[in-house]
């Protein structure tokens, strides 16, 4: 492993000629373009006190490399998509899920025990679509900054009586800073007061453009209390599934997310894993996130023991020594042992790693991310007392945008500073601005904790000041 002084001077955050100089301390004659060896690189970085940590780092990667490797295309076949339901509180969101539910719920079935387990599958024209069973955007976000990217479509759910809502352009934001497809059910359709074009009208204002109206957002009418237009709804969903080709190998070894986990007190610790690609079977040695074990007894959603769990479809796993988070990452591995001796590794590493945290983009340290070409965007979350500040302060912010860095408002609201913003801005490694608001207390804690950045502006014109400060790389140190 070799890098060049500049790309050096970059990951430390010092100029090349500092990194020169302290080159030649160490008896190295190089100049910028000059490639260095690993060693030498790190005699630099460990005289200015940075970390090193590519031993440890390396070795882990390299042994799940095997299970972590690219996959050919020729290995790889289509898999469901996985499906999560959000909107305003009250719109539907759970009646919806139940409803959806139980359109596969055969009649020799009916009445029988339904396994909550975290998601579940139900079958539109003999292919299995699944979906996430808790809805809203705050367990699908806090997932996503943990890293996990489960989701391939989000179901917004408007109540055709009540219109947009708070929560539901909440859930439309954190929608599209994970880049998901978005399809908008228009719920409660059985009410006298259902005005689905008033919805679709308040779409638009959000750049959501029904397909109605030539743009590209389906929006299905639906009653998840009547149970009108739930298959047309399900129809919909697998035709945006089938545009986006979702594919993974089934002939590999297993990885997965925990979406939930507990300790169950005849079982042990029990975490429903949801299978992304390879295959998970009964018997095999897995980690996930610090836990690892044997996987002993599979179900699937209904509560019926199975042997294997292939790609998108959710099973509830024993056999682990611990409970694991939800959100981390479970990889099948050749054997127990190995999977004991990587998870002492991980533990070591997220010890190791609390001391040199992940660096969270910052004004202060935004222009040296743009200048190292790691940042090409930078997302802003916007919380202002009155709409027309949120309105003004998105547009001029996004108006800064230059050839390196795309300024981007990823979403924008009235009120605090909540917990729901922190999370949306941790997931995204976006800053938020406030005007005349406040964090909430715990949202505050949490930012502190994540290392997001805050920043609270009585003025408009002193906000666009320190962006376009930062994004030249002359702002002045925080006093
Ligand atoms: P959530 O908070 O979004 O999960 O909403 P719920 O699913 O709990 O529903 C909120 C309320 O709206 C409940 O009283 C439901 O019975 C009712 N509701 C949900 N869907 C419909 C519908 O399609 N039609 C009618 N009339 N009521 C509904």
């Amino acid at each position: 492993e070799e890098m060049t002084v500049g790309e050096l001077a970059a990951r430390l955050h010092l100029t090349a000629s500092e990194v020169i100089k302290r080159l030649m301390t160490l008896g190295v004659m190089a100049s910028i373009s000059d490639t260095i060896d690993y060693d030498t690189a790190a005699m630099v970085a460990m005289e200015i006190g940075a970390k090193v940590e590519k031993e440890v780092v390396v070795t882990i990667e390299d042994r799940l490399f095997q299970v972590e490797n690219e996959d050919d295309d020729s290995t790889l076949v289509e898999r469901p998509p996985i499906v999560v339901v959000m909107g305003h509180v009250d719109h539907g969101k759970t009646s919806l899920l139940d409803a959806i539910r139980n359109t596969n719920v055969t009649e020799g079935e009916a009445g029988g025990i339904t396994q909550h387990i975290g998601a579940y599958q139900v079958m539109v024209n003999d292919r299995p679509v699944t979906f996430l069973d808790t809805p809203g955007h705050a367990a699908f976000t806090s997932m996503r900054a943990r890293g996990a990217q489960v989701t391939d479509i989000a179901v917004i759910v408007v109540a055709a009586d009540d219109g947009i809502m708070p929560q539901t352009v909440e859930a439309i934001n954190h929608a599209k800073a994970a880049g998901v497809s978005i399809i908008v059910a228009i719920n409660k359709m059985d009410k006298p007061h259902a005005n689905p074009d008033k919805v679709m009208q308040e779409l638009t204002e959000y750049e959501l453009v029904p397909e109605a109206w030539g743009g590209d957002v389906p929006c299905m009418p639906v009653s998840a209390k009547t149970g009108n237009g739930i298959p047309d709804l399900l129809e919909m969903i697998q035709l945006v599934a089938d545009t986006s080709e979702l594919k993974a190998n089934p002939d590999r070894m297993a990885r997965g997310t925990v979406i939930e986990a507990k300790l169950d007190k005849g079982r042990g610790p029990v975490a429903t894993i949801l299978v992304q690609t390879g295959t998970l079977h009964a018997g095999d040695a897995v980690i996930a996130g610090s836990t690892f074990g044997r996987v002993r007894v599979m179900l699937n959603d209904r509560g019926e023991r199975v042997e294997e769990a292939g790609p998108s479809t959710p099973v509830e796993i024993t056999g682990l020594d611990d409970v694991p988070e939800a959100g981390d990452v479970l990889n099948a591995v050749e054997d127990e042992r190995l999977a004991k001796e990587l998870v002492e590794q991980r533990k070591h590493e997220q010890k190791e790693a609390q001391f040199s945290a992940y660096e969270k983009v910052t004004l202060d340290n935004l222009f040296s991310h743009i200048s190292q070409g790691d940042v090409k965007e930078l997302p802003i979350i916007v919380k202002a007392d009155v709409q027309g500040s949120v309105e003004a302060v998105k547009q001029s912010l996004e108006k800064l945008s230059n050839e390196e860095v795309r300024v981007k408002v990823i979403h924008g609201a009235v009120g605090a500073v909540s917990e729901s913003d922190v999370m949306l801005a941790d997931a995204s490694n976006a800053i938020i601005v406030g005007f005349n608001v406040r964090p909430d207390p715990v949202a505050k804690e949490n930012a502190e904790r994540d290392g997001v950045e805050l920043r609270f502006y009585r003025i408009i014109y002193d906000a666009i000041n320190d962006v376009e400060t930062a994004i030249k790389g002359m702002l002045a140190p925080k006093t």
